[in-house]
Formats: structure tokens, C-alpha cells, sequence
């Protein structure tokens, strides 16, 4: 059966994929690429996966050398997480449970109402005691808002601890110099940038240290066993060079926002944007109409052939009040009614001019609701 034509405005949870990916994928897959094999088919995939480790490291202002791919982003954060087992870990409370929870012990760090770390408490945290590690994202997936990595890393460094960011949100919607943020570990995903699911990487800073999570081959210089996902890894180098070739463009998807923003103001003046006073993702909005539960939105939503996220779908689709919000020291009200609409490359007005006339219908629809059970 085909799948009706539907509003996809949920880039932030995966992304379309783009043609030049799938094309990358294609020209390799059916071949019988193994890139330890020393004859010809393997000689080949080592060439494809050396060209796309190029066009990766591009993305994220690194080298090519720094790129240690693997299945994801969640992959990559175990990967560092699990590997400061035992030590003092300090991760930011608005984590993605992929660092948020592979290590039980480990201490968190708070946010201002604003949804950025705050700076002086993990000042605070670092003086009283040393810690090994200290993790915070490049930007949030729920409010898209920006931390300030610079700041961080060099407040983990004075301190002696090493700096981990996921930026698998960052990555390909805004620029990234590695190096100059001094980031010493990086996680990342061909999924969220139009490439393949299954495939992302690791980057490994200057500070000389490289966590290993999976042992028993010798791929990827050690750092990461397993035969190596030519065609993903084919797609993933074709995504990060056109979204990097793209990220003027990206920054222009402000101006849809703004307008959606506008647009639900107007209609629902009681509504609240999440981290608006913060640099945020320019296509990301994420925003709670208090009394109206996330789970019924998304479903009227979903029913209009329009698909956005409350943000913190888990694995079996249920809708849990945000953590992220929690954090940011918001109520029931709001961590239970939020909204995220997370667009990109392939939204145009008209996409953002139906999702707010479906706005007026559910939300007119679920104020007379309201009334009648009131
Ligand atoms: N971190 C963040 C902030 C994410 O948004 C996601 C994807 N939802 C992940 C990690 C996991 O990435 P992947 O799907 O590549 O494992």
C-alpha cells in the first residue's frame, strides 16, 4: 500500500535521505566489498571508504586520520562514556540517553531556564572534585539550543578533564572547527544529514587518548572492530559534503521558522517557546500549549498527514513528559503538552502554511474540548 503524501517536519529525528547518498550507496553495494581483503574488490572499498573519511572529517573541520566510523551516534557516545567507567563523569542534564545513561554514576550537570549549561556550576562541580570527563552536547535535539562547546572545553580542560560532545544534532546545520573548539571527542550520524541509517563515526581529538568499545578486529586502526559498512559509509561521505556545500542555505530555514512562530503566537497567544532567549538550530522550534497533552497533538497531527515529534519519543513510540524541560525547570504543565517541529531542506512555505491552518483546527478543536469536560 502506498503511504499517503505526508508532511514530514521531524528532521531532527532522522532526515530524509538525500539523492546523492542514496546514489553514493548504490554505485557500491552490490559488490563484494570486504576493505581488509587485499584483492581487487577490496583494494576498492578501502578507496571508497578513504574518499568518504575525507569528505566526513570536512564536515566537522577535522582530518581525515581523527574519523573512526562506526554504526551511529549512540554508538560512538557508549563508546566514550563506557570507556571513563569508574572515574568521575559529569554529563548536562538535557543528555540524549545514549550519554545520559550508560553510566549510571554519573554526576549531572544543571541548565539555565534557558536550556544552556550553566557554565558556573560545572566550574563549581570541577573545583571541588577532579573528574575525568566531562560530556555536553553541541546542541540539544528537543529546543535546538546551541551550548557554548568553546566555554565548556576549556573549563574541562583547565580542570584536567577530558571533553566528550555528541553533535549529531550540529553536525550539517551549523558550521563545526573540531580542533578550535577543542572538543577531544566527538559523536555523529550519517541519519540526521540525509544519509543512511546504521552509519556514523567518532572523532577523535589532539589529546592522544582513543576509547575502544568494540575489540576482536583490526579495523578502523583498532579503534572500532567489525567489517566496515562500505556502502553506508559511501553514503555518509556523499551527505556530509553536500550538506556542507548547503549550510549558508540551512541557516536560511530561520526565516520558515519565524514565520511558524509568528503564526502560532497569533492563534494561541497562552503558548510558550522553549529557548528562545538561546543561539538555536535555525530549523528547529519546539514549544507547549499548556492543558493540551503532547500524545493527543502528535495524534491529530499524524491524522492531518502531518508528522512532527514531541521530542522525546522513546524506542516503543509512547510520549514521555519531556526531561529535557525538566531540566530547564519547567512544569507538568509545559513538559507534558510540548511540541517539536524540526524542519529542513525540503520544507517549503506552503508545508509551514498547512502546519499551522492544522495548528487552528486542533487547537480551536482541543480548547472546545476543554470546555465541554470542564
Ligand atoms: N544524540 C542525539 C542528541 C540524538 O538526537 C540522537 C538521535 N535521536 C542520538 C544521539 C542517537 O543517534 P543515532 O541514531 O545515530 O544512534
Amino acid at each position: 500500500m502506498a503511504m499517503k503524501e505526508v508532511i514530514y517536519l521531524d528532521y531532527n529525528a532522522t532526515a530524509p535521505m538525500r539523492g546523492c547518498a542514496f546514489q553514493a550507496m548504490m554505485d557500491v553495494a552490490c559488490a563484494p566489498h570486504n576493505a581488509s581483503s587485499v584483492h581487487a574488490p577490496g583494494r576498492a572499498a578501502r578507496r571508497i571508504i578513504e574518499e568518504a573519511r575525507v569528505k566526513v572529517a570536512a564536515l566537522i573541520g577535522a582530518q581525515p586520520s581523527q574519523i573512526i566510523f562506526n554504526s551511529g551516534a549512540t554508538e560512538g557516545n557508549n563508546t566514550v562514556l563506557k570507556f571513563f567507567a569508574g572515574e568521575r563523569v559529569l554529563v548536562s542534564a538535557i543528555e540524549h540517553p545514549s550519554v545520559y545513561e550508560p553510566l549510571p554514576t554519573s554526576e549531572k550537570i544543571s541548565m539555565t531556564a534557558d536550556g544552556i549549561v550553566d557554565l558556573a556550576a560545572l566550574e563549581k562541580m570541577l573545583r571541588e572534585e577532579r573528574a575525568a570527563l566531562v560530556s555536553v552536547m553541541y546542541a540539544n535535539n528537543e529546543t535546538g539550543a546551541i551550548q557554548p562547546v568553546k566555554e565548556i572545553a576549556e573549563i574541562a580542560h583547565k580542570h584536567g578533564a577530558f571533553y566528550h560532545c555528541d553533535a549529531v544534532q550540529a553536525a550539517g546545520k551549523i558550521a563545526i572547527d573540531m580542533a578550535a573548539d577543542g572538543i577531544d571527542f566527538l559523536s555523529f550520524s550519517a541519519h540526521k544529514i540525509g544519509g543512511p541509517q546504521g552509519v556514523g563515526a567518532l572523532a577523535l581529538g589532539l589529546c592522544g587518548v582513543t576509547p575502544v568499545l568494540l575489540e576482536g578486529g583490526g579495523q578502523e586502526k583498532k579503534a572500532r572492530a567489525g567489517t566496515e559498512n562500505v556502502a553506508g559509509i559511501a553514503g555518509f561521505g556523499a551527505a556530509a559534503a553536500e550538506a556542507l556545500q548547503q549550510l549558508e542555505n540551512f541557516q536560511k530555514l530561520c526565516s520558515l521558522r519565524e514565520t511558524l512562530e509568528k503564526s502560532l503566537q497569533k492563534i494561541s497567544p497562552e503558548i510558550v517557546i522553549h529557548a528562545k532567549g538561546a543561539p538555536r538550530l535555525a530549523n528547529t522550534s519546539f514549544f507547549s500549549l499548556p492543558g493540551a497533552p503532547s500524545e493527543t497533538l502528535l495524534m491529530n497531527f499524524d491524522l492531518e498527514g502531518i508528522a512532527v515529534s514531541n521530542g522525546s519519543a522513546c524506542s516503543s513510540g509512547t510520549v514521555r513528559p519531556s526531561r529535557v524541560l525538566r531540566a530547564m525547570g519547567c512544569d507538568d504543565a509545559l513538559t507534558t503538552s510540548a511540541l517539536r517541529v524540526s524542519i529542513g531542506w525540503d520544507t517549503s512555505e506552503s508545508d509551514i502554511r498547512r502546519f499551522t491552518e492544522g495548528w487552528a483546527k486542533i487547537a480551536s478543536f482541543m480548547r472546545r474540548s476543554e470546555k465541554i469536560s470542564s
